[in-house]
């Protein structure tokens, strides 16, 4: 578990943000993927077609010619963004006493169809034992919310934010008013502009965001885009969370809500 600079996860009421990846690794294939791209970078470059389970961390050990030092260095990705579940880290958030936001799998997508159910189940579990802590989902496959809540596999729901990650309005938004888990959609980064953004009913927090870096096929929204999410998001009553990245574009109308 590492402190994160991640601005939406650090919240407002002092709580320090964090980022666990019980799983690493994703499938989908995204573009402007930042976390492919570090995986990628820091990697063995021991691909696979296969999700892969270790129990322990990942080590090398090197011996040194000259001396004949022996170094032991742990890598977190030997599969580089092949799906991988770590399950050596599942203890990570009941060591930290004081409760604090952990934004669970910033390196994957656990809800992903290729996720087995006992991956999440187990993450869950952690979840319960470290009831401190407030943890933040996110996932492109929202269905595979509803399937696990309909097979009861995800009996933990105090502290539970699941959201939806969205990049244009075709993109499927599923929320839980009726449910004990609470919500929210990342619009991250935004592709279009996005219309009606909800039929009847609302998350319970709305986070959007632009492409940062430097890709050259990167999409500058308009601010009229970005007004009209805060204009429902406002009628809705539903708090906004603008990441830094639309600072300047926004200007003035500039907002960083939390729902904590
Ligand atoms: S869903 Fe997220 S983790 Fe997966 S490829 Fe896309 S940006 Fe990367």
């Amino acid at each position: 578990m590492n402190k994160t600079k991640i601005d939406w996860v650090k919240g407002t009421d002092n709580k320090q943000g964090y980022t666990w990846n019980p799983v690493t690794g994703c499938l989908y294939g995204c573009e402007y993927c930042y976390a492919k791209r570090i995986a990628n970078r820091f990697g063995l470059h021991q691909e696979t077609n296969k999700i892969k389970v270790l129990e322990e961390r990942y080590v090398i050990e090197n011996n040194c010619i000259i001396t004949g030092e022996k170094t032991i260095i742990s890598n977190p990705y030997p599969y580089d963004f092949t799906p991988t579940f770590h399950k050596y880290r599942l203890d990570e958030p009941s060591k930290k006493t004081k409760g604090v936001n952990i934004f669970v799998c910033s390196m994957a997508d656990l809800f992903a169809d290729w996720i087995p159910d006992e991956w999440i189940k187990e993450v869950f579990e952690t979840c319960k034992r470290a009831s401190q802590h407030r943890y933040l989902f996110l996932t492109k496959n929202p269905d595979r919310y509803i399937d696990l809540y309909e097979k009861k596999l995800l009996p933990y729901k105090e502290n539970i934010w699941l959201g939806t990650t969205a990049t244009m309005p075709t993109d499927e938004f599923v929320f839980f008013r009726d449910t004990p888990y609470k919500s929210f959609i990342s619009i991250e980064p935004v592709l279009e502009p996005f219309g009606e953004l909800a039929k009847g009913e609302m998350p319970q927090w709305v986070i959007v965001g632009v492409e940062t870096g430097n890709r050259k096929d990167k999409v500058i929204p308009k601010k009229e885009w970005i007004l009209s999410i805060k204009e429902q998001c406002k009628g809705a009553g539903v708090p906004i969370f603008m990441k830094e990245s639309l600072r300047e574009l926004m200007s003035d109308e500039f907002i960083q809500e939390f729902p904590w």
